[in-house]
């Protein structure tokens, strides 16, 4: 159940920005990004009946979003989002192969190049970031607001650099941590799925989550989600335990997970220390 009084208690903190995962996985993804009176969606992998009712339970009807922004065109990513534009009329951002890939309506859909700022509002804006995901212009989210940063980033078999030089000293970290390398590897896949979920271009591994996340946490980084957990490859326990094993003391800010069904949490970025111990990883669920 969803908590009026906890509504009413991320409205006290209005000009903040947050975070809220409404479900990720292989049977879809999507995430709100909440600044002051703005709501976006990165991804929209539910169908419209699914994404209402994750919006119900805080309190969000679809006609109240702005927009969905869309990673990539796979189906856990974007196959819900023109449903929710017939339907509610929210309009699509997205890169040119994203849309097209889609079948989405080009000018109806506001295309953009990967590396160009998304302006929301006066003090809200995301940055796609290209990262690599076999057949897909996939791009990761930097949302900015009030000089601090929070990132969703999903679906990539490998980091970059420049992923690696956004991601930085982010507030906030949502990152998938897909699979556990020994419960793949020994597992009832065909070894060619396995091989494409282990490639450049398939998934990241806890292992290899926990890796990059040591080399782009500080000391601003107060909480890291683990997202896309496959059901099959992966447990929360062993994600989780993994991705600390490489994080090591260089990260006492909150961890979580986000499984399939949410919304469970939210994360709030760009608040006081004082503000964030009050408030941080606030549940959703009463
Ligand atoms: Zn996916
Ligand atoms: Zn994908």
């Amino acid at each position: 159940m969803t908590s009026k009084a906890c509504r009413d208690d991320i409205s006290k903190f209005a000009m903040s920005m947050s975070f809220t995962h409404l479900g990720t996985g292989s049977r879809g993804n999507s995430t709100l990004i909440e600044c002051g009176d703005y709501k976006v969606l990165v991804d929209q992998g539910f169908s419209g009946r699914q994404l209402e009712r994750r919006l119900a339970r805080m309190e969000i009807k679809p006609s109240e979003i702005n927009a969905i922004l869309l990673t990539h065109h796979h189906g856990d990513h974007g196959g819900g989002a023109a449903i929710a534009t017939k339907r509610w009329d929210i309009p699509i951002i997205c890169n040119y192969k994203t849309a097209t890939s889609l079948n989405l309506e080009i000018e109806k859909t506001r295309i953009f190049e990967n590396l160009e700022v998304i302006k929301i509002a006066e003090d809200f804006a995301l940055l796609p970031v290209p990262v690599p995901h076999s057949g897909a212009d996939n791009v990761a989210f930097v949302a900015s607001h009030n000089g601090e940063r929070g990132a969703v980033v999903t679906d990539l078999g490998s980091w970059t650099n420049e992923l690696a030089n956004h991601l930085h000293g982010c507030q906030h970290i949502s990152i998938e941590a897909n699979y556990d390398h020994n419960k793949l590897w020994n597992g009832p896949y065909p070894s060619s799925l396995k091989e494409r979920i282990s490639s450049r271009g398939g998934h990241l591994s806890n292992d290899q989550t926990g890796q990059f996340l040591a080399n782009v946490v500080t000391e601003n980084t107060r909480s890291i989600v683990l997202t896309h957990l496959s059901e099959q490859n992966n447990a929360p326990h062993i994600a989780e335990s993994s991705v600390l094993y490489h994080l090591d003391d260089l990260f006492e800010g909150d961890i979580r997970i986000s499984l399939q069904d949410g919304p469970d949490f939210t994360h709030h970025v760009g608040q006081s220390e004082a503000e964030l111990n009050s408030i941080e990883g606030i549940y959703l669920r009463g």
